[in-house]
């Protein structure tokens, strides 16, 4: 049986002498497999299609079970991104987001779109890398079903105060008033709260909550287009991109850890 379809390539695993095993990314199958023949051989029409953050039409057949590239063409091929270390490292933990949080045989429209929509991001440096992380990071834990109540603190109702605390395991938020009446009646008991130790509760300013908020909120067209002024809330908000999915994912990423070293780096341009 022949196909074709659209797909990106979050993953290219180098197989025998000069082929490789792709992992692509599609709106009607989710994450898919497929063969790739003589595509590490220079001279293969192919090798531009092959390559990883392609997006492309791939044209493939059925054969015991796996399905084998035959040709195809590309829609996009990011490669500005390589032109940047940093860009590519976080790219590269995009993808590997992406692979974690999609399931063979289950569409992934949303995923897709919006992990092109920030590979783009990424290429054409639309918004700081910083945020473009943190972004990509609390979409992937809501679009996994993490996704947390913050339009208000969980206790009083309140909107917002100097700091709220995202409740990162609970998904929901606390206003600084409820969070101090909650440490003085830890103190005042001698006890501890097992709930509340066991908690993982990040503070956030007023404007890092709003983003998070927009965030959960905007379409994904649309989901870039905030704003976060201070240098510091910019590291908050990835910050707590990072945490939200680290802890919903229970896992952590080398491609992430990658993108620290890279961005902690001197710059060497002065
Ligand atoms: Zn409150």
């Amino acid at each position: 049986m022949r196909g074709t379809v659209d797909g990106l390539i979050l993953r290219e695993t180098a197989v025998g002498e000069s082929d490789k095993l792709l992992t692509v990314l599609t709106a009607e199958y989710g994450r898919i497999s497929i063969s790739a023949k003589g595509v590490r051989n220079i001279k293969n029409k192919n090798i531009s299609l092959c390559r990883l953050f392609t997006y492309g039409n791939f044209e493939y057949y059925e054969k015991n079970g796996m399905r084998w590239l035959a040709g195809g063409s590309v829609n996009d091929s990011f490669f500005g991104i390589n032109s940047d270390i940093e860009g590519f490292a976080l790219a590269s933990y995009a993808v590997d987001i992406a692979r974690e949080i999609t399931g063979e045989g289950v569409p992934a429209e949303d995923i897709l779109r919006m992990t092109l929509n920030t590979l783009y991001a990424i290429e054409k440096k639309i918004r700081p890398l910083e945020v473009i992380k943190g972004v990509y990071e609390l979409f992937a834990a809501f679009s996994s079903g993490f996704a947390p109540d913050i339009s208000a603190c969980r206790e009083c109702g309140a909107r917002t105060s100097e700091t709220m605390f995202l409740d990162v395991m609970n998904g929901s938020m606390l206003c600084q008033e409820c969070m101090s009446k909650r440490r003085a009646f830890q103190l005042s008991e001698e006890r501890t709260d097992e709930y509340l130790t066991a908690s993982i509760l990040f503070p956030m300013k007023p404007s890092v909550a709003a983003a998070v908020r927009y965030v959960a909120e905007a379409s994904p067209k649309r989901i870039f287009s905030f704003e976060l002024k201070e240098r510091e809330d910019v590291s908050d908000f990835s910050r707590l991109g990072e945490v939200y999915l680290q802890n919903h994912l229970e896992r952590g990423f080398d491609t992430l850890e990658f993108f620290k070293t890279v961005s902690a780096a001197p710059d060497i341009k002065g």
